[in-house]
């Protein structure tokens, strides 16, 4: 049988807990996910592509059939490239929900052979983004409970 690959595509400027909490769910639906990492120059993100990778990398690893790569393309050519049909997508509260939708249904006319799936988070990781540990950090607060330690750990050097 065909193996089931999904993407999650995304900033991960840097990955967190709640990020991790959607891969294991994506993993519990598909045989592989590829963490797409954007380059999202528009975003400015505080860390390099390639610090990002290296972060998402090592927070993975202990998950078999998970890849991380990043992409600077249109996201439905990353994923034609991959021989993917899924898009995988984490929703938090209402307010992601209009962002989300809006790219769903753009995709979705660009590229009608790929679906995005949805995944709710955790209700622990429901407030949690990547931009909230990089203002903790920036104010100096505790913020290790919100991502793997390696990432705390590049974090609190960036800072
Ligand atoms: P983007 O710039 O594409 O929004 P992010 O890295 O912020 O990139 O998010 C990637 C995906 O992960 C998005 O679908 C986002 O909603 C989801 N996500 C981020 N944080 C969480 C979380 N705490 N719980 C569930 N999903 C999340």
């Amino acid at each position: 049988m065909k193996k089931r690959i999904a993407v999650y595509p995304g900033t991960f400027d840097p990955i967190t807990n709640g990020h991790l909490d959607i891969i294991e769910r994506g993993l519990k639906l598909f045989d592989g996910l590829v963490v797409a990492i954007a380059e999202s120059p528009v975003k400015e993100p505080l860390f390099t592509v390639d610090e990002r990778i290296k972060m998402a990398k090592d927070a993975v690893k202990k998950y078999k059939n998970v890849e991380v790569e990043s992409f600077d393309c249109l996201l439905i050519d990353y994923l034609h490239k991959r021989k993917a049909h899924v898009i995988v997508r984490g929703l938090r509260v209402i307010s992601d929900f209009e962002y989300e939708f809006q790219m769903a249904l753009t995709n979705r006319k660009l590229a009608s052979d790929i679906e995005t799936v949805f995944m709710m988070t955790a209700e622990g990781y429901a407030y949690l983004s990547s931009r909230f540990i990089k203002e903790i950090a920036r104010l100096g607060g505790r913020f290790d409970c919100f991502v793997p330690p390696n990432v705390a750990k590049m974090v609190k050097e960036k800072f």
